[in-house]
């Protein structure tokens, strides 16, 4: 191989932390070091659990709103390792997410959650399905404190009879998103729903 072929594959192939940009893995250990775990989830209606990894500041945010750029896969399979070792072996059977809107996922060329979602139900050996579909809304800026509170729209798009379904998003806030997604996956027939995300604000 060339060397310029040489640097050209290293480019391609070469991660950087999404933190502090060091060539490398993504995230690196001085980072990861420095992240704390997730504080109490509040468990919202519809949902039996609610489950984060990480407090949602310093590197591990950076590691998370970064999760849009050139590093997403490896930072997504990162995250998802510390997820799915959340989660309780045996209780669920289906992986899903809650998907985003159709503008942030056209603006990073994939859904942040579904990429999660994925790697979290390959860690668990379990099932992905695609099963809501977001009710497209004003932006969240133009919207009442009321709207807010009562998070997006979902529509079912599969059925989920008896079903335990783990729904994945990348961070908990309020829990009105999940509470949401939660609710529609129970009208579609679901009986266990438990809700994971990737970070919770402290
Ligand atoms: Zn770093």
């Amino acid at each position: 191989m060339s060397d310029l072929l040489r640097s050209v594959s290293f480019v391609l192939l070469a991660t950087r932390c999404p933190s502090c940009d060091r060539a490398g893995p993504a995230p690196c250990a001085p980072c990861i070091a420095q992240m704390g775990p997730a504080p109490e989830v509040p468990v919202a209606p519809g949902l039996d659990d609610c489950l984060a990894l990480l407090s949602y500041e310093g590197p591990a945010r950076d590691v998370v709103t970064h999760l849009k750029y050139r590093n997403a896969r490896a930072t997504a399979r990162w995250l998802a390792e510390g997820m799915a070792r959340l989660v309780p072996a045996g209780a669920l059977d289906v992986v899903t997410w809650a998907p985003t809107t159709e503008l942030r996922r056209r603006s990073r060329g994939f859904d942040h959650a579904e990429l999660l979602a994925r790697q979290v139900a390959a860690r668990l050996s379990l099932p992905l399905a695609s099963t809501l579909r977001r009710v497209p809304g004003p932006p969240q800026t133009g919207r009442t404190l009321l709207e807010r509170r009562d998070g997006p729209q979902f529509l079912a798009s599969a059925s989920l009879a008896g079903r335990s379904v783990l729904v994945v998003d990348d961070v908990v806030t309020t829990g009105a998103t999940l509470a949401s997604a939660a609710r529609t996956l129970r009208a579609a027939g679901a009986d266990h729903v438990v809700g994971l995300a990737a970070a919770h604000p402290p």
